[in-house]
């Protein structure tokens, strides 16, 4: 499941900075999720929640924003935002998941240059996720 892998990915590495600077508990974390990483956020906080458990993360604040994805036309140049795009609202396809990171995620989803028509798009941003912020708690 992708937002496991990923819900302990961001745990580990959160858990590696509490310990380094020698924090008791994990308060809260803030992570940016790019919309072409496929990732749902509700899923992604309720898996964190769920692996922090014993952990100084335990109770922590997970605050998850979406990034949204940026395109680029191949055939034009044009690049645009998916802040209108309809085709993300219901990418929750198993098949969208495997394709992440792919060539082909453009097509799949259906995307087309908002110009020039074209579907020869190239995804430009929104298909990473960070931890921003962290806030720790020292005893
Ligand atoms: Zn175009």
């Amino acid at each position: 499941m992708h937002e496991l892998s990923l819900a302990q990915s961001i745990l580990d590495a959160v858990l590696e900075v509490a310990e380094e600077r020698g924090a008791e508990r994990v308060l809260g974390v803030r992570i940016r999720v790019g919309e072409f990483t496929m990732v749902n956020p509700e899923q992604l906080r309720f898996c964190l929640e769920a692996l922090a458990e014993g952990t100084p993360a335990e109770g922590a604040e997970f605050e998850i924003e979406l990034e949204r994805g940026r395109l680029r036309c191949r055939e034009c140049g044009e690049e645009w935002s998916t802040d209108e795009e309809e085709a993300l609202k219901d990418a929750r396809d198993p098949a969208l998941h495997a394709a992440f990171g792919s060539e082909e995620l453009p097509s799949l989803l259906g995307l087309r240059c908002p110009r020039c028509g074209s579907r020869s798009v190239e995804i430009r941003g929104g298909d990473s996720c960070e931890v921003r912020t962290i806030r720790l708690e020292f005893g």
